[in-house]
């Protein structure tokens, strides 16, 4: 049985000052703003909501974060935050101590130091609104515009909540600065992603995820917002069919114009960093047109479960926006009957950037991958390798690990079964696996000593699981 520990005295008053809300209220004015943001994380988690409100008016650092917000939010704190911003919107005459120039409910750990301190980037913002409304303002009538930062996640349809909370913002759009630097939009309509874009200015969107299931002709629309989001840094484009991953088909005849005006549109991406395409299937010329429209170098580049062709390949090769990758993902297609020597020089380009390297899926043979190991062994910046599901052998595993004698950094890597473990039929020999693997161990911690290794097998026909070993066996359910 635990002890309590009992409360401290300074708990115990912020309990009675919310116990008499009205009488808190009056007190704010007085309050030692050393104790604002214990009893707002109190009023808070008490919902207390006129006193939440009340705080916000009258808080007195340039900074707040409320985490998180719709969803996960209590919806009436939710509104006592908001009519608290209201105030301050449309008071005449500022409060004695409010000095609340950023509201920030975007979805990070609640630290309160940090509420203290004050010291959020961007809460000097150049923006000013102008108090009064006719004639020329003079300097004290103007005074900075309150920024709000969100995130927006948002799911297959809006809800109450969101409609409400993109309602009260859009009227509010001129006398706020509302910034959303962090998207994700999950199987919603073009019409719906379109309100959400009326009230929050792309040009604040620097991560923006979009998971569709939308025509070509659909996200051909939706691409000209891409040159408007000019500080975009990260782009998600994966494409869904009936609420799982899958792959789009290859553009019609008619559908050739769309896929050229979204590849087009990458050219007004000037600080791309980070690009995952997932799920999409794009002919050769419109890979190279994509590609010759990227105008920086990328950090990540990660193209997974589109088929991907030999031409693609060699594409991506010849892209210089690809030849400092940190982190490069191809893992999905099938690359059994594709020669990958192209892949080589992106490795060797990235040869001094390059962190992880995800080949997952691709059923490459040793055979294959032999001819990458020269490149790939120049990349001593690697942290993470995953190769499970490729059709690599003892020796040729034996062989890949020599060539990473010298990849210090490694702190996590994926390895296939080899092909000794199963049968003619692929069915696994959970005894063969267990000691191959423990063997390969052996071997690689001969090179050097590894961190986080692991041996997976093929996903389960049955229950999409696979079988790993690291140090330990663990069955997938249909084998315990
Ligand atoms: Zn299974």
């Amino acid at each position: 049985m635990s002890i309590r520990t009992p409360h401290t005295l300074e708990e115990l008053s912020r309990q009675a000052l919310l116990r008499n809300e009205a009488l808190a209220i009056s007190a704010l004015e007085k309050l030692p703003i050393i104790l604002f943001p214990a009893l707002f994380k109190e009023a808070f988690n008490s919902r207390c909501t006129g006193m939440v409100k009340a705080m916000v008016v009258a808080w007195p650092f340039p900074y707040l974060r409320v985490r998180g917000m719709m969803n996960t939010f209590n919806s009436e704190i939710f509104h006592a935050v908001l009519d608290g911003l209201d105030v301050l919107v449309t008071q005449q005459v500022c409060p004695m101590r409010g000095e609340l120039r950023v509201l920030d409910f975007r979805r990070l750990p609640c630290d309160f130091k940090t509420i203290q301190a004050g010291t959020e980037d961007g809460v000097c913002s150049a923006e000013t609104v102008h108090v009064k409304q006719a004639g020329k303002p003079l300097l004290h009538e103007l005074r900075p515009r309150i920024k709000v930062r969100v995130d927006l996640y948002f799911r297959s349809e809006l809800e109450e909540e969101e409609m409400y909370f993109l309602q009260w913002a859009r009227q509010r759009k001129d006398s706020l600065q509302l910034c959303c630097e962090d998207v994700k939009i999950v199987l919603l309509s073009l019409d719906n992603v379109r309100k959400v874009l009326s009230v929050f200015k792309p040009k604040h969107i620097k991560v923006l995820e979009l998971s569709i299931d939308w025509s070509w002709c659909t996200l051909a629309q939706f691409s000209t917002y891409l040159p408007k989001m000019r500080n975009l840094h990260t782009l998600y484009l994966v494409y869904r069919h009936e609420n799982r991953f899958g792959v789009c088909g290859l553009p019609r005849l008619d559908e050739n114009k769309f896929v050229q005006k979204l590849a087009s549109q990458f050219s007004g991406l000037s600080g791309l960093q980070h690009l995952y395409l997932r799920g999409f299937c794009f002919f050769s010329e419109h890979v190279k047109l994509l590609l010759r429209n990227l105008k920086t170098p990328l950090e990540t580049f990660s193209v997974t479960h589109c088929p991907v062709l030999q031409s693609h390949l060699k594409d991506f090769a010849l892209c210089p926006s690809l030849h400092q990758l940190k982190h490069l993902d191809l893992s999905g297609p099938l690359l059994r009957n594709v020669s990958i020597v192209p892949l080589s020089v992106l490795l060797e380009m990235g040869a001094g950037s390059l962190e992880t390297l995800e080949l997952q899926g691709c059923k490459i043979k040793d055979s294959q991958f032999r001819e990458l190991l020269p490149a790939f062994s120049q990349c001593s910046q690697l942290t993470k390798v995953n190769f499970y599901s490729n059709d690599f052998s003892m020796n040729f595993l034996r062989d890949l690990f020599h060539h990473t004698a010298n990849m210090s950094k490694m702190t996590m890597e994926q390895y296939p079964a080899p092909r000794e473990c199963y049968d003619e039929w692929e069915n696994i020999s959970i005894d063969a696996f267990s000691q191959l693997c423990s063997q390969l161990m052996d071997t690689l911690r001969a090179i050097r000593q590894p961190k986080r290794i692991s041996f997976a097998t093929y996903l389960c026909d049955f229950c999409s699981q696979r079988c790993v070993y690291d140090q330990v066996t663990r069955r997938c359910p249909c084998l315990q």
